[in-house]
């Protein structure tokens, strides 16, 4: 898939009046518009069922809209076919949810290689960017290690590894410090500065407001709707 020529492809995401309206009639997603620009840090909140998770579904092309357009990195969801959509999903999204989802018995380094099996990767070289990419979460120590010899802290960290090891344009987390406690937590929060620090586009779902207001944008959920979009100015320097 060659990257578009669009000026829009300056854009990770844009959604473009998009709504989603599951069976039975629940509006989740009520006419967005918005775009994440490449590089950016966005949180995305609002209380339970204002429709966070339908948007970043929507966003990384798991689900796709009842009306509007969504563009990933230049690509027009709808005009792609299902192969297609797997394609981008499997090249230009990192997922990590609040459930870690690891398969049981398996060793971190080839969780994290999996990451890259549908990228056309030969095996010998997706298990050197699985090693890179858990070097890069601070889990050299624990490549073969099984998921549950580690804390819930470690396991997110190795999801993220494996979300980010293809160098995906847009990483979506959703709730990814929901099942952890607060010290967790905040290693997990400090890794996606990290990354977002080193260039990775990151939307990050929280309802933790503390969290939200530290991130320079947070995009405001109510009812589906998009009720604040609020970009903080970056301050002078490197963040400590
Ligand atoms: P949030 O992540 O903010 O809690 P969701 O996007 O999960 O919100 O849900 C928004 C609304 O859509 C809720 O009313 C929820 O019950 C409904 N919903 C979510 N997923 C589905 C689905 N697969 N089928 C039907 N309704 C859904
Ligand atoms: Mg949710």
């Amino acid at each position: 898939m060659s990257g578009g020529t669009d000026p829009a492809a300056s854009a990770v995401v844009e959604f473009r009046t998009v709504s989603k309206t599951y069976p039975g009639g629940v509006a989740a997603v009520r006419d967005v518009s918005l775009r994440v620009l490449r590089g950016e840090l966005v949180a995305i909140v609002g209380p339970s069922g204002s429709g966070k998770s339908s948007m970043l579904n929507l966003m990384g092309s798991l689900d796709r809209p009842s009306a509007g357009h969504v563009l990933v990195d230049g690509h027009d969801v709808a005009a792609l076919t299902d192969r297609q959509v797997s394609a981008l999903r499997a090249t230009r999204i990192g997922f990590v949810f609040q459930q870690f989802h690891l398969a049981v018995g398996v060793p971190v380094l080839d969780s994290v290689a999996d990451g890259l099996l549908y990228a056309g990767v030969p095996q010998r070289r997706r298990r050197a960017r699985a090693a890179a990419a858990l070097a890069r979460v601070g889990l050299s120590h624990r490549v073969h290690h099984l998921p549950h010899q580690l804390s819930g802290g470690e396991r997110q960290r190795v999801a993220v590894a494996r979300a980010v090891v293809g160098e995906p344009a847009v990483l979506l987390a959703d709730e990814p410090t929901g099942n952890l406690d607060s010290a967790s937590g905040a290693a997990v929060l400090a890794l996606l500065r990290e990354l977002h620090a080193a260039g990775t586009t990151v939307v990050v779902i929280t309802h933790d407001r503390e969290i939200a207001a530290a991130l320079p944008r947070r995009i405001e959920m109510r009812d589906g709707r998009v009720v604040a979009d609020t970009t903080t100015e970056p301050t002078r320097g490197a963040p400590a």
